[in-house]
């Protein structure tokens, strides 16, 4: 039987992509193996979300022909023009599938051609995607919304996945019944590029509260989480959801960006300081217990040492518990990548350093704040031979938690309650109080 091997590179989207197309062609009677150098088949779902991971995608596929020049090689997802070029010079590449053809990957490889006429960016065939399970996951990724209406000026995302289209509420909840009925997921994170947007396109105010609600209606189904969302998304109907129910995870990532009105306007952000800083606040007040998380941009073009302070200061005021911090990298067709202020690379490097060292401090307290909490863990890594006696999982609330587990009895994919006790670097530990009901992972 032929072999396969899946690379992705990039978010949680483009995994929930890889797992569509990895169960399609393992339904062609194609094998999986761990080592991609040694396949006949590999599958690469592309990011290029700077021009940075669009390279590193090219250099990946050539390390790997280099090694097994027999391979044919599929390389699907966000392809801009310049990647295309890239990779079209790799002779073993056979297929280079856009995002608007990515559910036609299986198809393609039985030989039917990719279309002369390519299906419009905004085309709702790319929720012909469907997952049964996810693969070596204790949460699994649902996918119910791509695409975004955005045009921030520094990304490239809405010209590549096109605008933003929400998959519509049953097929979610067939999804999802089919996750934790078939393949016992306890978890499930939403998924999308602008999740705030879902239901927008179809004409639904605030669906993703009712959403979110209808999926814990699915016996077996004790936590819904959402990966990153817009500050407009925290209406009284979203915040009410969350108090209603303690399934919904407390744990939010909420992209800030730039803590400076002025730069927020030039990145052609949807909110203000003032908007994001009242959402933040109504969280910490309405949904106590919280986390909250964030990404940032460090040296976006015109930043100012003032800005930059700016942007250090709400970081602090607002108690994030974690930031991802990215360089500002221009991105080529990008109207930010037009700007003529570029911030020098060392004093974005300098920024970096200083802004990581708040983010370091800033999580040490807000995690030892949280020393006595009661939380619910689903374990995600059972004790084995290299680290016998310990599980660790991750709360509701997103903080990773290690346990003793001195008879190895914690199994993976159950929940397990617990009393956090101390910090060790970006965990916390915890006495177990109550092991919950649940089977675990079927798998
Ligand atoms: S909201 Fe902005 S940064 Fe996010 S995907 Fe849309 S355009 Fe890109």
């Amino acid at each position: 039987m032929p072999s396969c091997a899946f690379i992705t590179f990039g978010c949680k989207i483009n995994q929930y992509d890889t797992q569509a197309i990895r169960e399609e062609i393992l339904d062609l009677g194609y094998v999986e193996s761990r080592d991609p150098s040694a396949v006949d088949l590999l599958v690469v779902n592309s990011c290029t979300v700077t021009e940075r991971a669009g390279e590193k995608v090219g250099e990946k596929i050539r390390s790997l022909t280099r090694k097994n020049p027999a391979a044919k090689v599929i390389v699907t997802g966000c392809i801009s023009e310049d990647d295309r070029i890239r990779l079209e010079k790799i002779p073993e590449v056979v297929h280079l599938i856009g995002n608007e053809e990515k559910h036609r990957v299986a198809e393609v490889l039985q030989g039917a051609p990719l279309l002369e006429k390519k299906p419009r960016r905004n085309s709702r065939a790319i929720f012909d995607l469907k997952i049964h399970g996810f693969e070596g996951r204790t949460r699994a990724f649902l996918k119910i919304q791509d695409g975004c209406d955005s045009f921030c000026s520094y990304c490239i995302i809405p010209y590549l996945r096109g605008g933003s289209r929400s998959r519509d509420h049953e097929p979610v909840l067939q999804e999802a019944r089919r996750l934790v009925e078939d393949g016992g997921f306890r978890e499930l994170v939403l998924t999308g590029i602008h999740l705030r947007q879902w239901g927008l396109d179809r004409g639904i105010e605030d669906g993703l509260a009712r959403l979110m609600l209808d999926l814990r209606q699915i016996p077996g189904l004790d936590r819904v989480r959402l990966s990153s969302i817009g500050e407009g998304a925290f209406t009284d109907a979203f915040l009410g959801a969350f108090q209603a129910d303690s399934g919904l995870c407390r744990f939010f990532h909420v992209p800030l960006q730039s803590g400076s009105e002025r730069i927020l306007r030039r990145m052609r952000r949807d909110y203000t300081i003032e908007d994001y800083v009242a959402a933040m606040e109504r969280v910490h007040l309405q949904l106590p217990g919280s986390v909250l998380a964030t990404d940032v941009i460090v040296g976006f073009p015109g930043e100012t040492e003032e800005d930059f302070q700016q942007t250090l200061q709400l970081l602090e005021q607002l108690r994030f518990v974690k930031v991802h911090l990215f360089p500002y990298s221009p991105r080529p067709r990008t109207r930010a990548a037009r700007l003529d202020d570029h911030v020098p690379v060392e004093v974005r490097e300098q920024r970096m350093i200083r802004v990581r060292e708040l983010c370091q401090r800033l999580q040490q307290r807000e995690l030892e704040r949280r020393v006595g909490d009661r939380v619910q863990v689903l374990i995600e890594k059972e004790s084995s031979e290299d680290r016998p006696s310990a599980a660790e999982g991750l709360s509701r609330e997103g903080i990773r938690v290690q346990f003793e587990d001195l008879d190895g009895s914690l199994r993976r994919g159950t929940e397990v309650e617990g009393i956090l006790e101390q910090r060790n670097d970006q965990k916390m530990s915890a006495r177990i109080v109550a092991i919950g009901a649940g089977e675990g992972l079927q798998r």
